[in-house]
């Protein structure tokens, strides 16, 4: 028997359904201007997104891959250089620290938070590494190369913890580049500055990708680099441009990854909606943890610090039955991801590391037991109530309260 499933994991045609009157002339104007690559439709979205991220550049590039490694380039990684993240955290965060010369490396997550745990970074720092007395650079005991950079990832939409990464970073001299793929418009109060920071502001640079699914998300391939160095702004303009000044004119090699029109113009469009949509998330974040309170013996619902305002990029259940829960949600037409399966350290990709099974042991546990419920601005109170409902099918309990 097939299943069809009525509550997808994801809708992606109903913005579209939505905002087809405002996204159709984007595309007619490019037929008609023939300005596909760069133009005024790339600054003016550029100009837009900083302003929205509290930063004072954006440079558009082609996807979030790629705003990843021309940050962590821009910024001064070079060859050999480790570079630490999470392990929990889909493969483009390593794959652009190995792409920019780079050797991956990872301290363990909070198991609350889900995103990098501060304490960690710090033994990571100080008791696995040392300062060398000639180059003057932290290395790690083990390699000797140096460590130069931290990603910490934003992951489900949840800012990770900024202000100790960023003492930490400070005291050993290190560059920090915000991975906030999943965490357009989320925020993170920062004790030391007594303020409100956007997610892509709080570091040397930061990664947006627009993927489709994202929170802002293009109609195709985009991703962005926010920066308040105008030197950072303008080295990634360059490397998304064959590394060129002017036309013809190579400072140094670069690549082809830069932001297309008509995906700045759509990008433009859903910009103005984006509040609004992650309003959305959180209200129906709201009521998932109403629906599913009553399960809590049996299911998490998600953490959320009171130092962030999360975006809800995801939204994340914990559950030790959560292959069976997954099965059991497919079978009755509920669509579910799992983000992510496998950690970074143990794939097939990541052997060369040399890291086993509990080497992470938060981040191992993370996977076994995350399970994503269906989540997005267009979800309906009636589906969330379904889904809720058959959460509770699946532990033997009752339809909880509906809100
Ligand atoms: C989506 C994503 C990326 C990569 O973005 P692409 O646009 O697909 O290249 C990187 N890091 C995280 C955490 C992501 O979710």
């Amino acid at each position: 028997m097939t299943v069809h499933t009525q509550i997808p994991f994801l809708d992606l045609t109903a913005p579209h359904r939505e905002l087809q009157e405002e996204l159709l002339p984007v595309f007619q104007s490019a037929l008609k201007t023939a300005e596909f690559v760069g133009g005024p439709v790339v600054e003016g979205f550029e100009r837009e997104f900083a302003h929205f991220c509290e930063t004072a550049y954006c440079v558009g590039v082609a996807n979030g891959t790629d705003a990843l490694r021309f940050a962590l380039m821009a910024a001064g990684v070079e060859w050999g250089d480790t570079v630490l993240t999470v392990p929990n955290t889909f493969i483009a965060t390593t794959e652009a620290i190995s792409q920019a010369g780079g050797l991956p490396d990872f301290v363990d997550i909070n198991d609350r938070t889900c995103t990098m745990d501060p304490h960690k970074l710090r033994e990571y720092l100080e008791t696995r590494c040392r300062l060398d007395q000639a180059s003057g650079k932290l290395v790690t005991q083990e390699t000797g190369r140096p460590v130069t950079a931290i990603i910490p990832v934003h992951l489900y939409g949840r800012t990770a913890d900024m202000d100790p990464i960023l003492e930490l970073a400070e005291r050993h001299d290190l560059i920090v580049i915000e991975d906030a793929c999943q965490a357009h418009g989320a925020k993170y109060f920062s004790k030391k500055e007594n303020r409100w920071r956007k997610a892509g502001s709080m570091s040397r640079a930061a990664a947006f990708s627009f993927y489709p699914g994202k929170n802002l998300g293009a109609c195709g391939e985009a991703g962005a680099v926010t920066t308040s160095d105008e030197s950072i702004a303008q080295k990634v303009r360059m490397l998304r441009d064959h590394g060129q000044r002017q036309k013809y004119c190579h400072d140094v090699e670069g690549y082809n990854g830069r932001l297309d029109a008509v995906q700045a113009g759509f990008l433009r469009v859903k910009l103005r909606y984006l509040d609004r949509w992650n309003q959305k998330r959180r209200d129906a974040a709201d009521i998932y943890q109403q629906l599913l309170s009553p399960l809590e013996e049996n299911v998490s619902t998600p953490w959320v610090s009171p130092s962030c305002k999360a975006v809800y990029h995801l939204y994340v259940i914990r559950t030790k039955d959560r292959d069976a829960l997954r099965t059991h949600l497919a079978e009755n037409g509920v669509g579910t991801g799992i983000h992510y399966p496998i950690p970074l350290h143990l794939q097939k990709a990541y052997v060369n590391l040399g890291y086993k099974q509990g080497d992470f042991p938060i981040a191992e546990k993370a996977a076994a037991e995350v399970l994503s419920l269906p989540m997005y601005p267009h979800l309906q109170i009636e589906q969330q109530e379904k889904v809720a409902k058959q959460v509770a099918n699946f532990f033997g309990c009752h339809m909880p309260v509906a809100v």
